[in-house]
């Protein structure tokens, strides 16, 4: 099947209830415009580099998110461009994301990272260590993020009870955030969940925006 029937089929299955980030990662201009085509406009990718890179070359227009680890020395490469960064997984990248959105007067739109999977070879924070971090004081100082929600990724396994559980917990967590923290903040609605294999699970579970690659653009090869 051909990207444009891949993403028709996989918006038909999603239809209003979340926002579609096809993950574009790996992927040529081409496969990236053939999509543009049919009216996809949020692409994401995870290496700093290709976002810079694919931005620069392709129509502007286009809304790119950061879904994958970011070093803090990188964050100012994407600064003036990124319009949703999804896995801020340490109050030092945070800062320093403010540090470069000030720079530039740019409010930073970002996503919080959660860890909810079993393995412990994922990012994110726990609910404690979100709880430690997310003072009061820490909010009121950071003047050029946007923290618009959260995202997590949910153990790799076909049980899908597990990654229910697993989704279930980013939600509970979020909703403890929106009463609490957050409270006063009417843009923290966002939770990404929600992966090629577990997408439709992830919406059930009350996902607000799933991240697909492999089944719209085919599987991807690293050895490129
Ligand atoms: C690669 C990637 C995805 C997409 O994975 P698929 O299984 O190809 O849909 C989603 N989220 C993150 C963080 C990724 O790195």
């Amino acid at each position: 099947m051909s990207i444009r029937e891949n993403l028709q089929n996989i918006k038909k299955q999603i239809g209003d209830r979340a926002c579609l980030v096809a993950v574009s990662k790996t992927k040529p201009n081409e496969d990236i415009l053939e999509a543009y085509e049919t009216g996809q406009r949020v692409f994401g990718e995870n290496k700093v580099q290709e976002l810079v890179a694919k931005s620069e070359s392709l129509p502007k227009d286009i809304e790119w998110h950061m879904i994958g680890h970011l070093q803090s020395n990188k964050v100012k490469y994407i600064a003036p461009f990124v319009s949703l960064i999804h896995g801020v997984d340490s109050g030092k990248l945070l800062k320093m994301i403010n540090k470069e959105g000030a720079k530039i007067n740019r409010k930073i739109p970002c996503l919080i990272q959660v860890h909810i999977a079993e393995e412990d070879t994922k990012f994110g924070f726990s609910e404690q260590e979100l709880n430690d971090l997310l003072t009061e004081e820490l909010l009121q100082s950071l003047t050029h993020v946007k923290i618009k929600g959260v995202m997590g990724m949910a153990t790799y396994t076909d049980d899908e009870y597990q990654i229910r559980k697993e989704f279930g917990l980013l939600v509970k967590i979020f909703n403890a955030l929106k009463k609490g923290v957050f409270s006063e903040n009417s843009e923290f609605k966002e939770i990404s969940m929600g992966m090629s294999g577990d997408f439709l699970l992830a919406i059930e579970e009350g996902s607000t925006m799933v991240r697909v690659g492999s089944s719209i653009f085919g599987a991807r090869n690293y050895n490129k």
